[in-house]
């Protein structure tokens, strides 16, 4: 049985798709080889698919606790193991070495948001646990509703890790916990979760249907200067630009306030334009968040929400929030950029695409049906 500290499994990156079948055909060279992997240890396995596969969400959340399962995730003491030479302190504090049941576990920014979350009590005993296979066996033998929580954290763990690694914004452990939060009692309320759909997996952007027009709002923060910019473009069903802007904002918080005054902006343009049936597209997932629930309770940017949501409530016939990926949002980003490098206190707008922008959008919608 492999230790957290052991050998890794081989393979390293898999696809959803064949991430069974991988693991299956390299246990086979395995055995042929006698080196591991025997008729119970393949059972087993199968065993732990069946039970990862069967969870309440995404493929994507279930193929990271697959590669756990077989500690394989990209950790640096597995980096380290696989020939490469770099530091291997953990990316969120930095002192200790990074293997799984320390990011995951015992980091002390691990317990804080156990801590926000009420997790406290699931994360020490999986602490305790001495390997991947354990840890796997406990997860599976969790209730429902833990087993959800406890599994989002841990993706949403991983991936605020990775954003931390490539130098974004460290969210707070209260922001982290309301993602968390939100994604899972999205989880447990749709039991009818189609197994195989991403739902974060759209790589384009899509035009709105007949009647809606669509808001893409996107911010742009400087941390060096505490300077950002914001920008936001409603196109309709052919993908045209009904109207655009960009703006400097001189003082932010963070990145994610940048977002939000995005968001605000894009709002207060389609409400100016008079539009009915809106829907606001947007890559940051909190923001996401705070505009589906009435829990937000993150009080820096707490009366900008407010504002987005008086308006889309008094304005519109309807109004809802999507979150997509960074590829869908190019053309919000671009005139965030815009905005950020304007000269201060400047907001400008557009009724089509100007120069560089046209380009982007001509993409959006070369790639774009309904
Ligand atoms: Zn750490």
């Amino acid at each position: 049985m492999n230790a957290w500290h052991g050998t890794m499994t081989k393979g390293g990156i898999f696809s959803v798709k064949s991430a069974y079948k991988v693991q299956m055909e390299d246990n086979r060279r395995r055995s042929v080889r006698g080196v591991q992997g025997t008729s119970a240890g393949s059972s087993l396995q199968k065993e732990h698919w069946a039970g990862i596969w069967a969870m309440n969400c995404p493929g994507k959340i279930k193929h990271f606790i697959w590669r756990l399962a077989h500690n394989s995730l990209a950790v640096r003491m597995n980096l380290e193991r696989r020939g490469m030479e770099l530091d291997t302190r953990c990316v969120m504090c930095n002192r200790l070495n990074e293997d799984s049941a320390h990011l995951l576990f015992k980091c002390k920014f691990a317990k804080h948001l156990c801590w926000e979350l009420g997790l406290e009590e699931k994360r020490q005993h999986l602490s305790e646990l001495q390997n991947a296979e354990e840890t796997i066996k406990v997860l599976l033998k969790m209730e429902k509703r833990d087993q959800i929580y406890v599994c989002v954290t841990l993706y949403q763990w991983w991936r605020e890790r990775n954003n931390v690694r490539e130098g974004e914004r460290r969210k707070s452990p209260a922001e982290v916990a309301f993602i968390i939060q939100a994604q899972a009692e999205e989880f447990l309320k749709n039991p009818e979760l189609p197994v195989h759909a991403s739902r974060e997996g759209v790589e384009h952007w899509k035009r709105p249907a007949e009647d809606v027009l669509k808001i893409n709002s996107d911010g742009s923060f400087n941390p060096n200067t505490g300077a950002g910019g914001w920008g936001a473009v409603i196109r309709n069903s052919m993908g045209q630009v009904v109207k655009a802007g960009a703006g400097h904002i001189h003082h932010a918080l963070d990145a994610f306030h940048t977002e939000v005054i995005a968001a605000l902006e894009g709002v207060k343009m389609a409400e100016m334009a008079g539009m009915t049936n809106v829907v606001l597209e947007t890559d940051a997932i909190l923001l996401k968040y705070a505009l589906v629930n009435n829990s937000f309770r993150l009080s820096s940017v707490g009366g900008l929400i407010h504002e987005i949501k008086a308006i889309a409530d008094a304005c519109f016939s309807s109004f809802s929030c999507c979150h997509c990926n960074r590829g869908c949002n190019q053309v919000a980003h671009a005139f965030a950029d815009i905005g950020c490098n304007g000269p201060r206190g400047t907001i400008q707008y557009w009724e089509s695409p100007p120069i560089g922008v046209d380009v982007l959008m001509a993409s959006d919608c070369a790639v774009s049906t309904v």
